[in-house]
């Protein structure tokens, strides 16, 4: 709950039609104790005021009566009779469209045929209808209002509920015994409570409106009660010579119904969880830049990580992602980069083009050099031109990076022509030739394929192709094998290593599989918690492991026909990247940590090519190095 009201305080406008609201609400509540004249007198001799007389603060009305009185009066009608007729509607409502939802089959459609028969009338003739029916008088506005309001809520909650009635916890609830009536109100009830909510916060301004326009023709409140519908109606003849009687209530009422609709969009945005991380807004094009401390000086590598720091400034918080990462390849070269899920991996290979979400996702050191050049804080055109044409990227999931909505032949062509002015012939050419490469059989027709009319492994090799489409310098693939089964996977990095050889391609390589590491990548380096731990030559880290969590991350890899053996799981999680320890991250999890490993920063030290961050390694790779 207090989350809930945080997020909702959060949005400015939302806090503001909270703020105006409660004010009124608190003044009509207040209404009958404060020194107000009577509402209903008349006194002819003091027709139309002007506001901000003596007596009368906001003037008088065409019979003489104190508007100001009549004002709040006339809201607190209003009020009590729209928030009446939207809690009526919204429960007659939403039990109909439980009901229908619930039990579906013949009483879905019965009731719901019902419904739609109130629907296929306009809304405010209907209203009129039921007044018509009824007689004129504000309880019967109510009933109008509300009755025309149920098909809304009827209809809305039926669609949910369909949706959950189908669902397992539903199922488990019957199998365990309990009666409708019960799934209905324990399980049922509170999932479609937040919609029933929103619904409601969305539509009380609007019912406010009918039951104004409703009065305001006379049909609502009887003289000489007042409600802000009959006062801009009783004004409407005076509208040109005394324009102050209908902008009284005319002010009021947009004030109701713009606070109300702002709060009640305010709390549609706060009960949705898709909204709720994302803070309601559209990242940037690229991520945003706020270095501090020196630019490391430029390198010879091809693509040169150097003392990457990303962080995440969510609200208080700051998630340090990337703490300090350096990494470089060569070209030909694959660097393997392997760690637990969590460890910074994937936002060290975004941070290179600027791809990590903004907001919450800020650079705030170091430098990415391609070929020397500095592409942190560049401008967009310049990395628009390098993402996918210079360093391209292969993602883990083909699926939610496809468009499932286009062929995968269009979205290759798209990828090539929007870096290379060529025809669509010519570029649809490219696009089969790179299918072949990628090995995917019989390219000529698979081009037209939908993504979800192709296999896993067919959709990576599409993620593929696109990443080859521009015949990359640089390939930075984010755990790519990892959503397949072993013998695609093994005919996937066999493509990669092939490609990296004809073409002389550097690759990254993102994975937490170190027989992977084994199988393609020349180096590798171990990250944990968003920092390098280790670093080194393939088969050298592999066979003598320097830091303690590179020796316990392989002792986890079960090993086929080598007889059994007990998997040493390391105890304990990751640290939370917000709340880092001081000294060693690993030190909570190390049977080797002492009060120096907790106590600051550990180095990266290493000679050569082999590097380690920590006090007591497994291996004295300074000697190795030198011997
Ligand atoms: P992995 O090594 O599994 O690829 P990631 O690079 O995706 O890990 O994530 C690194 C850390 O960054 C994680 O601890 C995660 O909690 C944090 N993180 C990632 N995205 C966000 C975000 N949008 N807001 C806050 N923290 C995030
Ligand atoms: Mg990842």
């Amino acid at each position: 709950m207090s989350g809930f009201l945080k997020l909702l305080f959060r949005n400015r406008l939302a806090t503001m039609g909270a703020v105006v609201l409660s004010f009124i609400l608190v003044v009509v509540i207040i209404t009958p104790f404060l020194p107000l004249q009577e509402p209903n007198v008349t006194s002819t001799p003091d027709r139309f005021i002007l506001p901000f007389s003596e007596g009368h603060a906001l003037g008088t009305d065409h019979l003489g009566r104190d508007l100001l009185s009549r004002l709040l009066h006339g809201t607190r009608l209003s009020l009590a009779i729209g928030i009446a007729a939207a809690l009526i509607a919204a429960t007659i409502g939403s039990a109909i469209g439980i009901i229908a939802g619930y039990f579906g089959g013949r009483t879905d459609n019965l009731i719901m045929r019902g419904v739609d028969m109130l629907m296929a009338f306009p809304y405010i003739l209907l209203a009129l209808a039921i007044v018509a029916a009824l007689g004129p008088g504000l309880m019967n506005a109510l009933i109008a209002v509300a009755a025309v309001n149920i098909p809304f809520f009827a209809r809305n909650i039926r669609g949910i509920t369909v949706g959950l009635a189908g669902r397992e916890f539903i199922d488990a609830a019957r199998l365990s015994g309990m009666s409708d009536t019960r799934i209905i109100l324990t399980e049922l009830l509170p999932n479609v409570m937040p919609v029933i909510i929103v619904a409601m916060s969305t539509t009380v301004g609007w019912m406010i409106l009918e039951t104004a326009g409703l009065s305001f023709l006379g049909l609502g409140s009887q003289p000489p009660q007042a409600d802000l519908g009959s006062m801009l109606g009783e004004a409407r003849s005076a509208l040109i010579t005394s324009p102050h009687t209908s902008i009284v209530p005319g002010v009021m009422i947009f004030l109701i119904v713009m606070s109300i609709n702002l709060l009640g969009d305010g709390v549609r945005d706060a009960l949705d969880p898709r909204l709720r991380s994302g803070a309601l807004s559209r990242p940037r094009a690229t991520t945003l830049v706020d270095r501090e401390g020196d630019i490391p000086a430029p390198s010879d590598d091809l693509l040169a990580i150097q003392g990457l720091k990303t962080e995440f400034r969510v609200g208080e918080r700051v998630y340090k992602a990337v703490g300090g990462v350096s990494l470089a390849v060569k070209p030909g070269e694959c660097l393997g980069v392997i760690g637990e899920s969590g460890s910074g991996k994937s936002v060290t290979a975004l941070s290179v083009m600027g791809l990590v979400a903004s907001p919450p996702g800020v650079i705030t050191g170091g430098a990415v050099r391609f070929e020397g050049e500095d592409l942190i804080g560049a401008p967009y055109e310049t990395l628009r031109q390098k993402r996918g044409d210079r360093v391209a990227y292969i993602f883990q999931d083909p699926l939610s990076t496809l468009h499932p909505l286009y062929r995968v032949g269009d979205q290759l062509i798209e990828a090539i022509r929007s870096h290379h002015e060529i025809g669509k012939a010519e570029a649809r050419a490219r696009a089969i030739e790179l299918f072949k490469a990628v090995r995917i059989p019989n390219a000529q027709s698979r081009i037209s394929n939908f993504p979800h009319e192709m296999s896993g492994g067919m959709r990576q090799r599409v993620g593929i192709a696109m990443a080859l489409a521009n015949d990359p310098d640089v390939i930075i693939a984010d755990e790519p094998t990892t959503a397949l089964d072993v013998t695609v996977q093994a005919q996937i990095l066999a493509l990669l290593d092939d490609l990296r050889r004809d073409r002389g391609l550097a690759i990254i390589f993102i994975t937490h599989d170190f027989g992977v590491v084994a199988q393609l990548c020349d180096r590798v380096a171990v990250m944990y918690a968003g920092r390098i731990v280790e670093e080194g030559p393939t088969e050298t880290v592999l066979a003598a492991p320097a830091h303690p969590y590179t020796k316990r991350l392989i002792a986890c890899v079960p090993e086929l026909g080598q007889g059994r053996r007990r998997l040493a799981a390391i105890p304990g999680l990751p640290p939370a990247v917000d709340k880092l320890p001081e000294g060693c991250a690993f030190a909570p999890r190390c049977d080797k940590a002492t009060d120096r490993c907790r106590a600051g920063e550990v180095a990266l030290t290493g000679a050569g090519s082999r590097a380690v961050r920590c006090h007591f390694p497994e291996e004295a790779i300074h000697a190795r190095a030198a011997g």
